[in-house]
């Protein structure tokens, strides 16, 4: 049966009512500048549904956020889709081109926009006629009333101005649940950025799913009385859809805006932040810092839940001397995004953590919802037996049902019913996940395949070794060999690529390692190409190397 008065469809707006009934005092916090409690956001996402009802936002309309990490953000997270309009999460980081391209396709209605990505839209603005109008975000620190007028961008007002005037409750529709919530653009390493979306429904469901995740054994990583500060940025992926896990169960959430190292530091300090998620190249960054690094200050009881890109073992080891706890779990933007995590067998859950060390650093167990196969080229699931790799196929109540506007596109992400990954892994027989590679990264030599993913952990445990990026370079005896970029801990003092070899092949010699994987090219270099979110740009490093 489709919902009904009796049988009510899944609503974004449910999970709100939920944070503020249960924890109605704990905090919303952003950077230094404000804070205040559940309540109150209650009532800000209720204004901020007036404000834009009153700018002629209607249900179906697409609205468009270019916004840093804030409490607006979580807002518009809520009030966009609360009122049936769609909420178009703007990747700022990729070139203004390419943003001209998401916001025409998306066809935005109407746009919020931060004052530092004011110089970025206003030349873009011309070229989105469909635009009604811009409203800009302000921090409160920023006074320069002058730079937003003079940019001819047609600005409504300013956010908090506006909002303070608005009554304090919408009477929000419900409506079908399967009506699209959200949009946003892959980083597209290939043509142009392509769109997925979501629905309500779909928004709901993987709330819950990722609440049970972190109520799972051994995460124990949100609940009311936890702090909770993002460090995935809240255009990608709806930061993983963690803001929306968050205010389902009322934990204090902290917003850093613009990610500068020093106020995460702060911020995980002062506000007790007791879990974040990131890119491994994120964490690795915090990390390293300074004042981290040399134990001036102590983050021990931090958890992480990295994803994105595989978690090495190096790293997992480091943050663990600095008592943080990392977890890991795997997805992508057309999975909503989570797929699986490292949710620990029993036995291994009870052992030390040298036992658990490598299985934490696999994608792990498929989280509730999901079913997961890795199957061979004719579709055929392989055998867990940790050794047959092929593509993971996935299906769960938030997927996207297709690429936004492109056909061709999306019958090639859904074939027999499956959404394909592109994912290169293996199963284990305890059901255990590892990637190896995306199919376009796999390297194939002397007819083998070698994961690029494998080597780069092997080549990280090397001494000195900060960073490393292993991509497949033409050669004719072997058709590609494997070829490393390699950032020292010392850039002024690296290691000899001979070093690095020599430690590879230790592993070669335990009988772990190729002989052939021992790359023959490994250079230094002072930094490795990363893209928009911070993962290792292999289209670029291969136009480099
Ligand atoms: P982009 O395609 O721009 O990198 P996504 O965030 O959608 O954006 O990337 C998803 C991809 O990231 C996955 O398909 C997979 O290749 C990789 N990935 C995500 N999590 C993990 C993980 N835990 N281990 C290894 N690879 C991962």
């Amino acid at each position: 049966p489709t919902a009904s008065a009796t049988n009510p469809p899944l609503m974004i707006g449910d999970l709100l009512d939920s944070g503020v009934r249960m924890a109605g005092d704990n905090q919303i916090v952003y950077r230094d500048q404000s804070r205040h409690d559940y309540r109150r956001f209650r009532q800000r996402v209720h204004q901020l549904a007036h404000l834009l009802s009153a700018q002629g936002v209607k249900a179906g309309d697409v609205v468009a956020v270019l916004d840093w990490d804030s409490h607006r953000y979580l807002e518009c997270f809520f009030a966009i889709p609360m009122l049936g309009a769609v909420l178009h999460t703007v990747n700022v980081r990729l070139a203004p081109e390419q943003i001209h391209y998401t916001m025409e396709h998306a066809e935005d209605a109407f746009v919020l926009v931060h004052e530092d990505f004011v110089p970025l839209m206003a030349p873009l603005a011309i070229k989105l006629p469909m635009v009604k109008g811009y409203l800009l975000c302000r921090e409160q620190n920023q006074i320069d009333e002058s730079a937003a007028a003079q940019s001819g961008l047609d600005v409504v007002g300013e956010y908090e101005a506006l909002l303070a005037e608005q009554p304090l409750e919408y009477d929000f529709p419900t409506f079908d649940e399967n009506a699209v919530a959200t949009l946003f653009y892959t980083t597209g390493t290939t043509g142009n950025p392509k769109g997925v979306f979501f629905t309500h429904r779909q928004l709901v469901l993987h709330t819950l799913g990722e609440a049970s995740l972190f109520q799972a054994p051994g995460f124990a990583l949100l609940d009311r009385d936890k702090v909770y500060m993002p460090i995935t940025p809240m255009f990608h992926v709806h930061a993983w859809g963690v803001p929306y896990t968050a205010t389902l169960m009322g934990a204090t959430q902290v917003y850093p805006g613009r990610y500068e190292p020093e106020m995460l530091v702060n911020l995980l300090l002062k506000e007790k932040v007791d879990f974040s998620h990131c890119v491994p190249t994120l964490l690795n960054m915090v990390v390293s810092a300074d004042a981290i690094a040399s134990g001036q200050v102590d983050l021990s009881g931090w958890k992480v839940l990295v994803g994105g890109s595989a978690l090495t073992q190096s790293l997992a080891s480091k943050a663990r001397e600095l008592g943080i706890d990392t977890r890991s779990a795997y997805g992508m933007s057309e999975t909503c995004p989570l797929l699986t995590a490292d949710i620990l067998p029993s036995d291994i859950d009870k052992a030390d953590f040298e036992t658990q060390l490598p299985w934490r650093c696999k994608a792990g167990l498929p989280v509730p919802l999901v079913t997961l196969q890795v199957v061979d080229e004719s579709g055929e699931p392989l055998p867990h037996d940790g050794r047959s790799v092929g593509e993971v196929r996935v299906k769960a109540p938030w997927l996207t049902q297709a690429y936004y506007k492109e056909e061709k596109r999306s019958e090639e992400l859904w074939r027999d019913g499956w959404l394909h990954t592109g994912d290169v892994a293996s199963l284990d027989e305890r059901g255990f996940l590892t990637i190896s590679d995306r199919i376009k990264d796999v390297i194939k030599t002397g007819g083998e395949w070698l994961s690029s993913l494998e080597l780069e952990n092997y080549i990280s445990r090397c001494p000195g070794i900060a960073e490393v990026a292993v991509i497949g370079i033409k050669d004719e005896k072997w058709g590609e060999r494997p070829a490393a970029l390699v950032v020292a801990n010392d850039l002024n003092n690296p290691p000899e690529a001979d070093q690095v070899q020599a430690f590879l092949q230790t592993f070669v010699d335990q009988g772990k390692l190729n002989r052939w994987a021992i790359p023959a090219f490994i250079r230094f270099v002072d930094e490795i190409p990363k893209t928009s979110v911070g993962k290792l740009d292999k289209k670029r490093i291969r136009q480099e190397v």
